[in-house]
Order: C-alpha cells, then sequence, then structure tokens
C-alpha cells in the first residue's frame, strides 16, 4: 500500500483539506497557505460514497461496505488516487443521538480488509458544527492509533475544539476537514456588505470585477482568514518545503 504523499509521520503538524466550492474560496485557501509557506490540500476530482448514497443502493450491512470499499480501492490501485474511508457514524451538527464513535479492534479490521489509505475517525467530533463544542475521547484516538498505521484523519474540523487539536496531533492525526467554518464566513461576511450597500447597483464593478466593489471580496478575504487560523493551528505553517 502506498502512502499518501502528504502523510509525514510523527511530524508533529497535520495538514487541512479546505472544502473550497468555487474560485473565490479556492483563491482563499492558496492565498492564505502561500504566505505562511504551508502546505495544503484542495479536493478536486474528490468523490464521495457516503451513507445516503450506500443507502440507496441497498449497500447496508457493514461487512458490505466493507467489501464495497474495498472494491473501490482495488479499482483506485492503477491511478494516482487515494481512498480514505469513515469508520464509526459521526453525528451531524444538531443530532442528538446518533454518533457511533470507531471501535479501535474494528477499525484495524477495517483498515486491512479494505487497503483504504487513511482512515477517518470518530471520537466526538461533530460534521457541520462551528461552534467549537464537541467533546473528544483521546483514549480513543490513541487505541486507535496504536491498533493501526495509516494516516488518521478528522472530519468535522470547523468545530473541532481548538484546545484539543495539538494533543490529537501528537497523537497521530494527519489531515483535518475542513469546511463550514468557510461557509459561515463567508456568508456572515457577504451579507453585512450587502446590508450596507446603497439602493443603486453597479453590477458590473460589484460582481466578479476584483476591485474594490466586488461584493464577493470581503467574503473571500474572511474565508482567508479562516484558513489562516486553521493551518495555524495544525502546525502548518512553516512546513512546505
Ligand atoms: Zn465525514
Amino acid at each position: 500500500m502506498e502512502v499518501p504523499f502528504w502523510f509525514v509521520k510523527g511530524a508533529g503538524y497535520a495538514l487541512g483539506y479546505f472544502e473550497a466550492w468555487d474560485v473565490y474560496s479556492m483563491e482563499a485557501v492558496a492565498e492564505a497557505a502561500e504566505p505562511e509557506q504551508a502546505p495544503v490540500v484542495l479536493g478536486f476530482g474528490g468523490m464521495m460514497m457516503e451513507s445516503a448514497w450506500l443507502d440507496r443502493y441497498g449497500i447496508d450491512p457493514p461487512s458490505c461496505r466493507m467489501s464495497a470499499t474495498a472494491t473501490l480501492r482495488r479499482n483506485l490501485s492503477d491511478m494516482p488516487m487515494i481512498a480514505e474511508a469513515e469508520l464509526g457514524r459521526l453525528p451531524y451538527y444538531g443530532e442528538d443521538d446518533s454518533c457511533v464513535l470507531a471501535d479501535p479492534e474494528q477499525a484495524a479490521d477495517f483498515v486491512s480488509a479494505t487497503g483504504v489509505d487513511c482512515l477517518a475517525v470518530s471520537i466526538g467530533n461533530v460534521h457541520l458544527c462551528t461552534d467549537g463544542e464537541s467533546t473528544v475521547d483521546l483514549n480513543r484516538l490513541r487505541a486507535i492509533r496504536s491498533a493501526l498505521d495509516v494516516p488518521l484523519v478528522i472530519h468535522g474540523g470547523s468545530g473541532f475544539p481548538t484546545d484539543v487539536v495539538r494533543a490529537v496531533v501528537e497523537v497521530g492525526v494527519s489531515l483535518f476537514h475542513v469546511g463550514s467554518i468557510m461557509k459561515r464566513r463567508f456568508f456572515e461576511e457577504t451579507r453585512s456588505v450587502l446590508l450596507k450597500r446603497s439602493e443603486t447597483v453597479d453590477y458590473q464593478a460589484w460582481v466578479g470585477s476584483r476591485k474594490d466593489e466586488d461584493f464577493l471580496l470581503p467574503g473571500k478575504h474572511a474565508v482567508q482568514d479562516a484558513v489562516r487560523r486553521k493551518l495555524c493551528l495544525y502546525g502548518a505553517a512553516g512546513r512546505h518545503t
């Protein structure tokens, strides 16, 4: 199994996979990373086989999901792509009782049976949360780390409590997925800019001109700031060589 190019075991830092959704947000990620000399992961060509998709195609019991994942991984073997799987169930923000924490032994079995290149784990992290209020089970993460070798990934990076980031990176988390906080900052900034604008609209200047009046630029800068904070928190600043 080939180790993902961004994975440096014991490096003491993690990367962010920042979910850019358009040109402005993609520029925001690049322009946050460049001055900090930080490596980042941008998700071009990523494809997600998530629960709703699996349910729709009747791929339900865990054994079916395991063989579907193993087949997917095998089919990627000739391509410059990696397969990441998520184990356990991360709740979505606002859900109370859908969390299933990843089991270390099951995680090790899953990785060896499927050959996935990296594993996202459910250790109390929450999808789509931007408030930093999830409670993280560090001992579980340690047990998972000692049970298997592949890079560990955290989804729900937006709301992941900042004071636990260093600890999980030390244990062995190599990648955080971050999206919601970028969209939140973009939305809030854009809305506040538009609310302050006059009734007379200069469409050419306001939309996509890249001039000061472009209403998308403040949102982009807010995203850039959010990304910069995260990659500094992950210890990725200054790591690009
Ligand atoms: Zn996820």
